[in-house]
């Protein structure tokens, strides 16, 4: 008799088990694209770990993936000779732990309905599309190591599982599903050829599909020629990043771009290099069309994966590619790091600080050609994440030029966005620096009081309305050598001709009375009262002093109670 335990499903689990098992999108076969990169993922986690704990591959080397059809059994199985997963990782991988992933997906469903299916391995939970296609899922894991027990995992997707010893002798994961039966086709081995290649084609492993061979041997009882089955490479498992550029078409980059990231869509722009020199890494770094679910959250992302010579490292190495820039996916692959390389060696390495440079660089340079050629998908870039693009301003001062050169801004002389670029060309004669004003939306910024010197001379502004402005801003001291000058400020340097200075002085002179009261009325609001010229139809405007704190400061201040 067999101790058999039986453990209840993860609420949220739960809620997108039933979601998965009756869901009628129609792409049901990326199934088998999120069992394959579970299946090379397990991979991958065995090669690195055997870096340093070479008992763990035993006598057992290689290192493969296994489709099986059995057309009898109405049963496909996903194998793979990975890592493998104890008791209490089959129970809390598959089904006990509490992921947010889950969570989000299902608020996704909820809002957006069946066709974002496929995004399912986006959020984590990519294991549980075996329900598309499945009633019923059983997976036997052993994991690797010398004495390790081998355990069953079965279920039917109603609220529970168990888990039961298994006899497996070998290392790794056999997940078989029991297709539903109007799902037969995934039985037939064309069909599962082509998926595999559609989908799977540059997984780094081999992906063997069991096939059926008619021999020549001759059955003595049926007199017929006896059928065998055999193992047959399908995919292609080689780095695609490591092939010369002229090899690969834009059809091969998105796939590619597809597979690793789980999305549906191609990529907006890509860029692919190889550095030579005393460095030697190559890069594959995408930007996404849409954004990214795990962009902003601080847990699992994917983000760009690191290898060296060849070997997967880590997913979403934050090294290599500042906050600012988390948006791009992508590969990075290195010739000069350790292969044993630890997470303390990445943050104190000066292979890594060049590889980072080298990137960042590369990416700015992408999105100015973007910019530059396809003006219309730089607009839908920087819809999605220009924002995040703009910390840069204020997180990295050598970039600023670059940066500079990619930020986009409303302006009280244009309709759209405009770039600073732009700005400096439509400047007026004698107009020193390029004005901005920091505001809640364009309308109350054309409202403002602030603006009336400068629109008066014809001379535009750029409107920050972006609640990040106000701090990333602060990194863009200028463009093209001229100065960036906040509309706020007090003393606008603005060249007034001599007859506007002989008419401010006796202005002056006429309100000094006035303003000597004002300061004393005020004296515990304010600093100075002073006569300007810079308002035309509104009598009074509060402005910032010379070295004065930004508003945001003032009311984050104010709202502190100091
Ligand atoms: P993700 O792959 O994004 O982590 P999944 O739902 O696809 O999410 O898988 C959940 C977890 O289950 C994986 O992180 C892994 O720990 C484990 N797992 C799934 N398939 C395998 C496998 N073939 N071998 C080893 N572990 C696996
Ligand atoms: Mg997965």
């Amino acid at each position: 008799e067999t101790p058999r335990e039986t453990h209840s499903f993860q609420a949220e689990i739960n809620q997108l088990l039933h979601l998965v098992i009756n869901s009628l999108y129609s792409h049901k076969e990326i199934f088998l694209r999120e069992l394959v990169s579970n299946a090379s993922d397990a991979l991958d986690k065995l090669r690195f770990r055997s870096i340093t704990e070479p008992e763990l591959l035993g006598d057992q080397g290689a290192l493969e993936i296994h489709i099986l059809p059995d057309a009898e059994k109405g049963t496909l199985t996903i194998e793979d000779t990975g890592v493998g997963m104890t008791h209490d990782e089959l129970v809390k991988n598959l089904g006990t732990i509490a992921h947010s992933g889950s969570r989000e997906f299902l608020e996704l469903l909820s809002q957006r309905g069946q066709k974002d299916v496929s995004l399912i391995g986006q959020f984590g939970v990519g294991f549980y599309s075996a329900y598309l296609v499945a009633d019923r899922v059983e997976v036997v894991s052993r994991a690797a190591g010398p004495d390790s027990q081998a355990w069953r995992w079965t279920s039917e997707a109603k609220g529970t599982f168990t888990v039961e010893p298994a006899p497996r002798t070998t290392r790794g994961t056999a997940v078989t599903l029991h297709l539903k039966e109007d799902q037969k086709e995934f039985l037939d081995e064309w069909r599962l050829r082509q998926l595999i290649t559609q989908y799977s084609d540059y997984v780094g492993h081999p992906i063997q599909l069991q096939v059926k061979k008619t021999t020549d041997v001759i059955d003595a009882q049926t007199g017929q020629k006896t059928v065998t089955t055999a193992l047959e490479t399908v995919n292609k498992a080689s780095a695609l990043w490591q092939r010369p550029k002229s090899e690969l078409t834009d059809e091969k980059y998105q796939e590619f771009y597809k597979q690793l990231t789980h999305d549906f869509e191609p990529p907006l722009t890509w860029t692919h290099f190889k550095t030579d020199g005393n460095q030697q890494f190559t890069g594959l770094l995408f930007v996404p069309k849409r954004k990214p679910f795990d962009m902003d959250s601080s847990g699992k992302r994917r983000g760009v994966r690191l290898f060296v010579k060849r070997v997967f490292i880590m997913d979403d190495c934050e090294e290599i590619l500042p906050p600012w820039l988390r948006f791009v996916r992508g590969v990075v692959d290195s010739d000069d790091l350790p292969l044993n390389v630890s997470r303390e060696l990445l943050q104190d390495s000066a292979v890594v600080r060049s590889i980072r440079k080298h990137v960042v660089k590369k990416t700015l340079d992408q999105l100015e050609k973007l910019a530059k050629d396809k003006p219309e998908d730089y607009q839908t870039f920087w819809k999605n994440f220009g924002v995040t693009l703009k910390e840069g301003l204020a997180a990295d001062s050598e970039q600023r030029e670059k940066l500079g050169s990619l930020v986009r801004y409303e302006s009280s002389s244009q309709e759209g966005l405009t770039s600073l670029a732009d700005y400096v060309s439509r400047m007026k004669e004698g107009q020193q620096a390029i004005y901005y004003a920091y505001g809640e939306s364009r309308k109350t910024l054309e409202g403002s009081p602030h603006m009336e010197t400068l629109t008066k001379r014809g001379y535009e502004v750029l409107f920050m309305t972006d609640p990040v402005d106000e701090w990333a801003a602060q990194g863009l001291n200028e463009f093209s050598g001229k100065p960036l000058v906040s509309a706020l400020q007090a003393d606008l340097k603005i060249q007034a001709t001599e007859e506007e200075k002989k008419q401010q002085e006796e202005h002056a002179k006429g309100l000094g009375p006035l303003t000597e009261r004002m300061k004393e009325v005020l004296k515990e609001s304010v600093r100075e009262v002073r006569v300007s010229d810079r308002l035309t139809d509104s009598p009074v405007c509060l402005v910032l002093p010379e070295g004065g704190s930004p508003a945001f400061l003032e009311r984050l201040l104010r709202e502190n109670g100091r």
